[in-house]
């Protein structure tokens, strides 16, 4: 069932910082999947520049996959999105997370598919039942 989204989970925001460390200095890209309106599900995108992004996303764009946004790092910090950016938002959701260092859970804003801040939430919830389900979903991908 679609619900509206309320928010990202803890654990969730937590990996993307993680992966966004360990990426560095190159930049992180996934998409983000929300599971009864909380988004937990991570789609790491291979690739760096935004035209390889955006080759990734038609991959991704499969029939049972609803893409709520994105999440990108910007390593230079700055936490406005770019030019390619906001091409590569509009088709991929309608919430997009830049992050920069030091990736911690406040170093990251989230805009809409038009460059605007938006707010969202940061919940605490248990995601196993999402991880399991999230597996048996994506079987060989
Ligand atoms: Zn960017």
């Amino acid at each position: 069932m679609r619900r509206r989204v309320q928010g990202i989970a803890k654990d969730t925001l937590s990996f993307i910082m993680e992966a966004c460390r360990d990426t560095m200095p190159r930049e992180f890209a996934a998409l983000l999947r929300a599971e009864d309106g909380i988004i937990s599900d991570v789609l790491i995108l291979p690739g760096t520049d935004s035209n390889e992004r955006q080759a990734s996303v038609k991959l991704y764009m499969l029939p049972n996959m609803q893409i709520v946004g994105s999440v990108h790092s910007h390593p230079n910090g700055v936490l406005r999105p770019s030019g390619p950016d906001l091409a590569f938002f509009s088709p991929t959701g309608s919430y997009h997370l830049i992050a920069g260092p030091p990736f911690d859970e406040r170093s990251w804003a989230c805009f809409d598919p038009s460059g605007n801040p938006r707010v969202l939430e940061i919940l605490d919830v248990d995601l196993e039942d999402d991880i399991d389900g999230f597996l048996d979903e994506e079987g060989d991908f």
